[in-house]
């Protein structure tokens, strides 16, 4: 049996930028759906003793198992996200190893988040976008609905979720407010540099 794993932060820690009001159904209500709904879908199945990046990696692609990859990969996509965020903390350095990274592969963290905004305004629908690790360059991506960075051969280091339940209580339509205010003041860059191995 999945859990919904603790949040790492209090509901009313991410405000003015994301309200508690959103925690509450975001990750009190539909993350915890996907995970109930894989519950049922794995419950006496071969696949409900592995972790959820194996079920994701069993299910990927097979016809049959559709479900079962959308609740896993929603499951998985949500605990990273919530990993990925902290809140707002001006005076938190990005950690230098990385720093040097983004200097590298996007000249400044302004542009980093230039290009991570604009993957999160072309996500047509519902998804996801990402600053992942790939061939050994930071990058961003974007991905549909449920699907999931490592599916693609990148090492995922942050993930912002653009389904419209992440920001429709605060910002309504305006997708970009929201991935403005969360990119620039909420992202966990001690959580992407464990990820890259820093
Ligand atoms: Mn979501």
């Amino acid at each position: 049996m999945f859990t919904l794993q603790a949040l790492p932060f209090a509901l009313n820690a991410l405000e003015p930028h994301m309200s508690a009001r959103t925690l509450e159904f975001h990750y009190g209500k539909h993350h915890q759906t996907y995970i109930d709904n894989l519950n049922k879908l794995v419950v006496d199945t071969d696949l409900a003793a592995l972790s959820l990046e194996e079920i994701i990696s069993a299910s990927a692609g097979q016809s049959d198992k559709i479900a079962i990859f959308n609740n896993a990969a929603q499951a998985y996509n949500h605990d990273f996200f919530w990993a990925s965020l902290r809140p707002s903390n001006p005076g938190m350095p990005v950690p230098a190893a990385l720093m040097n990274l983004i200097e590298r592969d996007f000249q400044s963290l302004e542009n980093l988040v230039t290009e991570f905004k604009a993957a999160a305004l072309a996500q047509f629908g519902s998804g996801w976008a990402w600053l992942v690790l790939e061939d050994g360059k930071l990058k961003i991506m974007k991905t549909a609905n449920a699907d999931t960075a490592f599916l693609h051969g990148a090492t995922p280091l942050l993930a912002l979720d653009v389904w419209e339940h992440s920001y429709y209580l605060d910002y309504q339509n305006r997708r970009g407010d929201f991935a403005s205010a969360v990119l620039s003041n909420l992202l966990n860059w001690d959580f992407a540099a464990k990820n890259a191995g820093l």
